[in-house]
């Protein structure tokens, strides 16, 4: 069993949809679950309704002719979503009366038409393929979370409960990617960009020979394609070091994403949607060939960073002072990037501030706080290479040689990752310029995509 998740781009663009489904079709016989996230655009426009009670009657209009134009465009049948548009309607004249922002639960609610309407028009052209299939509400299938609406958990014994609804096949399940329920059935959602933790954590349940992510993207890259346009495919990936880079940045796949895959030890695929014939990247438990562990892989970067320094001379020789500034982080639930510590204080980098103002007191009764915001975290990672001898030299050179400011270092304890912090203005300058400067855009020997190696 393979687990084959679709994103936004793949599903939303009718020349990409018909490729996806003519995919799915072709690899039948590897018995797939399919797994899809809303089409292209479509969540952005959902918070932005759940956002602006003002603009909700003319945004709910347009969530409608989005999927009716596309499913016209995509030769199908508008009865196939018909059903949805009801709810759909029935949910926004709800919505529509309230000229308040949306509760937390109801903007989940909101938020889970986009893959529903995804998983309904792509069941659809799978059965018009002949391929007998049925849409699935991942939360009704057993994928339960605890009730943090907008960034949920998922919940023990979910393994279970999939196997137990997704386990008899066909017909073909395609799951809405990002959603889930509480067990008391509130459709809760996983964050954004979630998707490809659905995929996952339904691949880990099910004990999938091999999880594959399609994107518009040829694979995990060297940079954001986007930044960087010489940015070649990683062909193979440790888990380490493709989950490093998508925590710091890399939005190809979701921070969570390779943890269930990780615990189950499966592989997990990035593919072109456009480009079947692509290699595209394989991330197994080891990170390719030895002579090449060494090697910087791929550069990541993370903007809208917060950087927050705790400094008292009662720290000198004191025990106790670091445990007492994270027991404040832990208690207000901020979750901490880097650290770095000198004799007399302890920098952390934050990517959520919002949390932040309620800790400053407690903060302050510990010591001097300084908070400055609008860094980005650059993140530099390869199995092994942080080591290699020269590399920090090299690459905090290369950045002086700009005039771009290195705010904080800290290398990773997991050996894969030198990351630093810059101000947000210089980080694009300083992924191009370390994309260049440390040989990324050189072509790699290839090493076979394959699991045999
Ligand atoms: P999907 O809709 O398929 O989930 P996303 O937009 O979430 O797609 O992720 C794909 C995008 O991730 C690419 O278009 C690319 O711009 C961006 N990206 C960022 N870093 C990388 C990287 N290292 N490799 C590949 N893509 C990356
Ligand atoms: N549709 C959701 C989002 O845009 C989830 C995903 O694409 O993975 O965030
Ligand atoms: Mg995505």
């Amino acid at each position: 069993m393979i687990v084959m998740k679709f994103g936004g781009t793949s599903v939303g663009i009718p020349a990409h949809f018909d490729l996806a489904t003519r995919l799915v079709a072709g690899a039948v016989q590897r018995d797939p679950i399919v797994v899809v996230s809303a089409l292209s655009g479509v969540t952005n426009l959902l918070v932005e309704l759940a956002r602006d009670p003002a603009a909700r009657p003319q945004l709910s209009k347009r969530v409608i002719e989005r999927h009716e134009t596309f499913a016209a465009a995509a030769g199908l049948s508008i009865g196939s979503i018909a059903e949805l548009i009801e709810e759909w309607q029935f949910a926004a004249l709800e919505w529509c009366a309230d000229d308040a922002p949306l509760r937390a639960e109801q903007r989940d609610q909101l938020l889970a038409f986009g893959e529903r309407f995804a998983a309904a028009l792509f069941a659809e052209r799978l059965r018009e393929l002949g391929i007998p299939a049925r849409a699935v509400h991942a939360g009704e299938a057993g994928l339960l979370t605890d009730d943090r609406f907008g960034a949920a958990h998922p919940l023990e014994g979910n393994a279970s409960r999939l196997q137990a609804s997704l386990g008899s096949r066909p017909p073909l399940p395609v799951v809405t990617g990002f959603i889930g329920a509480t067990p008391g059935g509130w459709t809760t959602t996983l964050g954004r960009g979630g998707s490809d933790y659905s995929a996952a954590l339904i691949g880990a349940a099910l004990g999938a020979e091999e999880i594959q992510i399609w994107t518009d993207a040829p694979g995990l890259m060297s940079a954001d394609p986007r930044l960087v346009p010489e940015a070649r495919t990683v062909p193979r990936l440790s888990f380490t070091e493709a989950s490093e880079l998508a925590y710091f940045g890399a939005r190809v796949l979701h921070p969570k994403t390779l943890l269930p895959a990780m615990e189950q030890g499966i592989p997990v695929r990035v593919l072109h949607t456009a480009r079947p014939e692509d290699p595209g990247s394989l991330i197994t438990p080891e990170s390719g060939a030895p002579d090449s562990s060494w090697r910087v892989k791929s550069i990541a970067c993370k903007k809208g960073i917060t950087a927050v320094t705790v400094a008292s001379t009662r720290m000198l020789l004191a025990h106790g002072f670091l445990a007492r500034v994270f027991e404040v982080f832990g208690r207000h639930h901020i979750v901490v990037d880097l650290v770095t510590t000198s004799e007399v204080s302890i920098s952390v980098t934050v990517d959520d501030a919002s949390r932040l103002a309620a800790a400053l007191p407690e903060l302050e009764a510990i010591g001097r706080v300084e908070v400055r915001s609008g860094l980005a975290v650059v993140a530099v990672v390869g199995e092994g290479a942080p080591q290699k001898i020269g590399l920090a030299g090299h690459l905090f050179t290369l950045l002086g040689g700009v005039g771009v400011g290195v705010e904080m270092i800290s290398q990773g304890a997991s050996r894969v990752n030198l990351s630093f912090v810059v101000r947000d203005e210089d980080a694009d300058k300083a992924v191009r310029l370390l994309h260049r400067g440390l040989g990324l855009d050189i072509e790699v020997p290839a090493e076979p995509a394959s699991l045999a190696t």
